[in-house]
């Protein structure tokens, strides 16, 4: 492979493309580096998808990871490859605000598992990503820090929470990203940005060093412009971690071993929930059109149904801000980040922080969170909605006796306008009918481009697989993927 005049379309490469170039050392890392940092200066003012840049951090990994690839020694498919993660993963020395006032210098002492596993590959950082605040919403409009803009048209939004590890992908501001997920985060501002978005098995990846939100759901996972890209990436992170209660300890199998290309026989259930009211036809007919073009390459589809599909989103909003309100309470003026004394009595000063550090989204859901836990109201709300959760589970169970992976859309819509739900939380929380239901069942679940709406927005699918068959959705992914044109669809810039 041979490439004359690198620093112009670097940004469209791959991960593995790039890997292959610098393995044979036809660029630097450096020389990656830099046409990844110049793209930032120029279009990052306008996109919004960097809260914090480590500008000279990145030159030094750059170097560091050239040093190492000329040496041959300690390679890795990521070495050299620049890479930028949401701001709810703590990283020593560099601040993490989880796009919140609370923390808005607050520096970590040290780094997550997975931030310290992609250091140890010797991938580059290029900085730290927007989100809505405490990665609460569904249109990175809930940033203390001002909203990201979809790179397709900036009049969108890119999808939340993780919508700067979204938008930086398909802007080409990163080469690959890492968000979370919890409903949805991951996967959908992938389908709204046109990039492809994993949540893997609850369990899979340790969250150590993760912000939490709501800790029996909250996944971490990547961001990237190919299915394969976004196995390399997940395959650098996933594993066992003692400092993490929740994560299995499985191996982890080698994901871009997994890329047969090869789907036949394959059986692939199509929810009939996930078709019905409440889903734009654009995305129905998307959506079906890849089941149909995987049928043609051998796979079978079959319907099934999730009965419980329309219960997942008040089941989600009870027990996501029931463990919000819980792991929210550490922000109390005292130990992290910011104070406010008004001079008063301690309950002052908790209320005062509190107030002025959260935005409202963040107050909503804590009081939410408070009032579902609290006595009398507990076994109404809380405990009811863990029952639900079972039958939801249960579902997915029933289903993945008779199929191997589900398909449906990720997303009721194509992407929406800034502003146009702000003032509308029902109407938000909406957006994630179809993700939740997988999050509460603790399943794989990933999103990648299947078409381009009239308005010229991306449309996703999403794959969900039996848990810890990463393996098994990332292969369909790729197989339609390489068969079809979407992933080669990018904004003009
Ligand atoms: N949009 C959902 C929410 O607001 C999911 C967020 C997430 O997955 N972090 O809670």
């Amino acid at each position: 492979m041979s490439n004359k005049n690198p620093s112009s379309d670097l940004r469209d490469r791959t991960i593995a493309e790039l890997a292959s170039l610098l393995h044979a050392r036809e660029i630097s890392a450096r020389e990656v580096t830099e046409t990844y940092l110049a793209e930032i200066s120029t279009r990052d003012e306008t996109l919004g998808c960097y809260l914090t840049q480590t500008r000279e951090r990145a030159l030094a990994q750059a170097d560091a990871a050239d040093a190492r690839l000329s040496a041959g020694t300690d390679l890795t498919p990521l070495t050299g490859i620049p890479i930028a993660l949401k701001d709810i993963y703590l990283t020593e020395g560099v601040r993490t605000t989880c796009a919140s006032r609370i923390l808005e210098d607050y520096i970590a002492t040290y780094d997550g598992t997975a931030v310290a596993k992609l250091r140890a590959a010797g991938t580059v950082l290029l900085g730290k990503l927007n989100m809505d605040e405490f990665a609460m919403g569904s249109s990175n409009e809930h940033s203390a820090f001002g909203p990201v803009r979809n790179p397709w048209n900036t009049d969108y939004v890119p999808g939340g929470s993780s919508g700067g590890s979204a938008a930086a992908v398909a802007a080409g501001l990163a080469a690959g990203t890492f968000g979370t997920d919890t409903g949805g985060s991951i996967r959908q501002p992938a389908a709204h940005c046109g990039v492809v978005g994993i949540k893997p098995t609850y369990g899979r990846v340790s969250r150590f060093g993760v912000i939490a939100f709501a800790s029996s759901l909250d996944q971490v996972g990547p961001l990237a412009r190919t299915v394969r890209d976004a196995a390399l990436l997940l395959e650098a992170v996933a594993g066992h971690d003692p400092h993490d209660a929740t994560s299995i300890p499985a191996p982890v199998p080698c994901y871009a071993d997994a890329l047969t290309g090869d789907v036949n026989g394959r059986i692939i259930g199509l929810p009939r929930e996930y078709f019905g009211e409440g889903i734009d036809a654009e995305v129905v007919v998307a959506v079906k059109k890849a089941a149909a073009h995987l049928e043609g390459m051998g796979a079978k589809i079959e319907e099934i149904s999730l009965p419980h599909t329309r219960y997942a989103v008040p089941c989600y909003y009870i027990i996501a801000p029931a463990e919000a309100s819980s792991n929210l309470a550490r922000y109390d003026g005292i130990r992290y980040g910011l104070r406010v004394n008004t001079g008063g009595d301690l309950d002052e000063l908790y209320e005062a922080t509190r107030t002025q550090g959260f935005g409202p989204e963040v107050r909503l859901r804590i009081i939410v969170g408070t009032f579902v836990l609290s006595s009398g109201y507990y076994d109404a709300y809380y405990r009811k909605a863990q029952q639900v959760r079972t039958l939801i589970k249960e579902d997915f169970t029933k289903a993945f006796e008779r199929c191997d992976a589900i398909l449906g859309p990720v997303t009721p819509t194509p992407p929406f306008k800034l502003n146009e739900k702000i003032d509308d939380p029902i109407a938000m929380y909406m957006s994630d009918v179809l993700t939740i239901p997988t999050s509460l069942a603790g399943l794989p679940g990933m999103s990648l481009p299947c078409g381009i709406s009239k308005a010229g927005l991306p449309i996703g699918l999403q794959l969900i697989g039996k848990p810890l068959e990463e393996a098994t959705i990332l292969n369909i992914a790729h197989a339609y993927e390489q068969s079809t044109e979407w992933h080669r669809k990018v904004p003009v810039r």
